[in-house]
């Protein structure tokens, strides 16, 4: 049950009935990466959590998102997008609407962080298709920034009908083709090669992903938890204490910070920081949506394989590494440059998003019982606090002009950020 109720993995029931495990017999790899990283330690001593988490996830070779499309049925979990179309659907209205609030830009950029399988964006273009009246002759681009050649193969696939080209590092993007309603797409390894411009940015399960540096509070001050080889079984990996301050734990702790122990993800706040800088030079916003806290939670650091919990320092590529999003520290790292909202419960901003009335209409459009059931479970998997309604949360970095903008017309016509208060189109 314990897996069931698990976040990121959570598998909607009908899913779970029909559940193939995916195949793991390739040990081998799992060998050879904690082969490079006992190397590693032993040429260049203990390594932080970071990097291990890094070499694990996105090893360029041997990387766990790197080689799997561990998404869906078959795979190793499943998201919102996922589950139902009406949730990129929603988002896909957030974009437009946040689009119209900001002015109507005449070119728009939409780019998503860590797309999966590409479900997400699917769903958005297919709103982008249906609200062409509204979008009129603007000119939609999609950019995809995703480190997993394997999984930009699937996205291609599904948004293309694999109908791309590749490139070496001849260009900033390395693959590129027209989506099927017609929309050019693009695909960088990195945020900063996505080029400039008006852009709504959405990151879905991607921030937890990026590599965290552990820290306890030791009677010495802070301290660094390493990974290094354990002396009694050198096959395997374990946590060590750094004895000396380390540069991450000189320079990521905060003045003020009361916990015992801290997760802080650098790589989250760098990337943060760029979207933050772009939204206020060029115009737009962001919506981050993970499980996380708000600068409160310590140990969040996990492991999941076959749908289990599973040590982290076990069968790393072959594992799932986790940690919860501390928004705090997202909020803290866009400076003042841009106004941030949330974080806000996933339940609440479907809500305000529409998604009752929503589904009102899907369901009033089909009378086959099965549909209509998965339609319900659907819903239910989204909404229920107890699954992922309270669990998930929506955090949006806007351009502060945006909410100049809402304050000043609050007092006439009112204009809210949709989904962090009822969706209102003008
Ligand atoms: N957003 C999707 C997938 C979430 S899984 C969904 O919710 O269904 C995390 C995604 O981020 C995968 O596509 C993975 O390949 C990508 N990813 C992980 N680390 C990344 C990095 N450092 N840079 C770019 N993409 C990354």
């Amino acid at each position: 049950m314990r897996t069931l109720l698990r976040l990121k993995r959570q598998i909607p029931e009908v899913l779970w009935r029909n559940w193939t495990k995916r195949s793991c017999s390739n040990s081998s790899i799992n060998k050879s990466i904690l082969k490079h990283l006992t190397s590693k330690i032993i040429a260049t001593g203990p390594i932080s959590v970071a990097e291990y988490m890094r070499e694990a996830l996105t090893n360029p070779v041997l990387g766990y998102y790197v080689k799997n499309d561990m998404l869906g049925a078959g795979g190793d979990f499943i998201t919102s997008p996922e589950i139902s179309q009406i949730f990129g659907e929603l988002l896909g209205v957030w974009c437009i609407s946040e689009w119209m609030a900001a002015g109507k830009s005449s070119a728009l950029q939409l780019v998503e962080l860590g797309p999966g399988r590409g479900s997400l964006t699917s769903d958005i273009l297919r709103v982008c298709s249906q609200l062409k009246g509204v979008l009129g002759e603007t000119g939609i681009s999609i950019h995809l920034v995703e480190v997993s050649p394997k999984l930009s193969q699937v996205q291609a696939e599904c948004l293309t009908g694999n109908q791309t080209q590749t490139y070496n590092n001849d260009h900033t993007f390395y693959r590129s083709g027209t989506s099927c309603t017609g929309l050019p797409i693009y695909w960088y390894h990195r945020i900063e090669d996505v080029p400039r411009g008006f852009s709504i940015f959405l990151a879905h399960e991607f921030f937890d992903a990026l590599p965290i540096h552990k820290f306890q509070r030791t009677e010495n001050g802070w301290r660094e938890l390493l990974v290094d080889i354990d002396p009694e079984n050198p096959g395997k990996l374990r946590f060590v204490v750094s004895h000396r301050p380390t540069l991450a734990s000189s320079t990521l702790i905060q003045k003020d910070e009361s916990r015992r122990h801290v997760e802080v993800c650098a790589e989250g706040g760098v990337i943060v920081q760029k979207l933050a800088s772009r939204i206020a030079e060029d115009g737009g916003a962001a919506l981050i949506v993970d499980y996380g806290h708000d600068g409160t939670k310590t140990d969040t650091f996990r492991g999941f394989k076959g749908h289990q919990i599973h040590d982290v320092l076990e069968a790393p590529g072959l594992a799932d590494l986790t940690a919860d999003v501390d928004f705090s520290y997202l909020r803290k790292m866009t400076g003042d440059q841009v106004t941030c909202l949330g974080p806000i419960t996933q339940r609440s901003f479907l809500k305000n998003m529409g998604i009752d009335s929503r589904m009102q209409v899907l369901l009033r459009s089909s009378n086959d019982p099965s549909v209509r059931a998965q339609l319900i479970h659907s819903y239910d998997m989204l909404i229920n606090p107890e699954k992922m309604g309270d669990r998930f949360q929506f955090f949006s970095v806007l351009n502060t002009a945006r909410l100049a903008q809402r304050e000043q017309r609050q007092k006439s016509t009112g204009m809210p950020v949709a989904g962090f208060t009822e969706l209102e189109m003008h």
